[in-house]
């Protein structure tokens, strides 16, 4: 067989592990490795995935889907993307970076519902040398996050049956993503930190003025989170600002929302025709920690 100007990415172990910073097998648990001169991840009892030509893994099984193709559209997540590359959100990434304190060399962040990787691409701007781990439900999604080139392990999987071992990661970040308190903390070390992402009360209400009656104030979506065992909040940044999209970013802000489902035929062409739309943006950026485990239970 010859090879091919294919490399293998340098994160992905090439040696047999049942711990550490490879992903588990979705099967049984062992840990995946690469067999030599192909593009093949295999555990011990020969499970086997192949590597994408992207550089990512899909190990979200068949069996554990409830769609064909689960997680966003393909339109929601091509708008997400061309609408967040336009810098809108910028911000709220610099918020997020911000919050990265305790990072630095060769930590190990995740990033669950990592979307097409607009957060992990601005977190790698910084710190070049953090180990970078990409999650998500939709192949498009993570496909896209691959295209960026991030040098990160990617994956496509549930963010309630993550595919790495216990107290691998560092630091998790959450961005407006459903979010497992039990799975997140197996993953993270004891004591590390998760940055949650989430709708202030006021977050795009300009933009919702234009399909509901009356505006309804985001509750957030901590739940999973507040009502856990294994979190404890550290604090809480309010982001407030005030948006002016113009032009094609209008129709991408309501296809990358849910709004777009509730928004009459009539009310997406009269926002579509908008040249401009003023919003507030208000996102909560949450810093947890998670608490030491017991260990006698495991
Ligand atoms: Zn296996």
């Amino acid at each position: 067989m010859s090879s091919s100007s294919f490399s293998y990415p340098t994160f992905l172990p090439k040696l047999s592990i049942c711990s550490g910073n490879g992903f588990k097998c979705p099967n049984c648990g062992l840990g995946l490795v690469v067999l030599e001169s192909t593009r093949t991840y295999s555990c011990e009892n020969n499970h086997s995935f192949d590597l994408a030509s992207e550089g990512y893994l899909n190990l979200h099984l068949a069996q554990h889907k409830r769609s064909r193709n689960p997680g966003d559209s393909n339109e929601m997540i091509r708008s997400r993307q061309r609408f967040l590359n336009a810098g809108y959100y910028q911000d709220l990434a610099d918020s997020v970076i911000a919050q990265l304190t305790e990072v630095a060399g060769d930590k190990r962040l995740l990033d669950i519902g990592c979307g097409e990787g607009y957060y992990l691409d601005e977190i790698r701007q910084i710190y070049e040398n953090l180990q970078l781990v990409g999650l998500d439900i939709s192949k498009t999604a993570v496909r896209l996050a691959a295209k960026r080139k991030l040098n990160a392990q990617l994956a496509v999987d549930s963010a309630f049956k993550i595919p790495l071992f216990d107290n691998s990661i560092d630091t998790a970040i959450s961005v407006f993503s459903p979010i497992s308190a039990i799975e997140t903390s197996r993953v993270l070390k004891p004591n590390g930190t998760l940055i949650m992402v989430g709708p202030g009360e006021t977050h795009l209400s300009g933009l919702t003025a234009h399909i509901y009656d009356k505006t309804v104030a985001h509750k957030g979506n901590y739940d999973a989170l507040d009502n856990s065992h294994e979190f404890i909040l550290e604090k809480q940044i309010e982001i407030q600002n005030s948006l002016c999209i113009e032009g094609s970013g209008i129709a991408d802000l309501l296809h990358m929302t849910p709004y777009y489902w509730h928004a009459k035929p009539q009310q997406q062409k009269h926002l579509k025709g908008l040249r401009q739309l003023e919003t507030p943006v208000h996102f909560n950026v949450r810093v947890y920690k998670n608490l030491l485990k017991d260990s006698s239970s495991a």
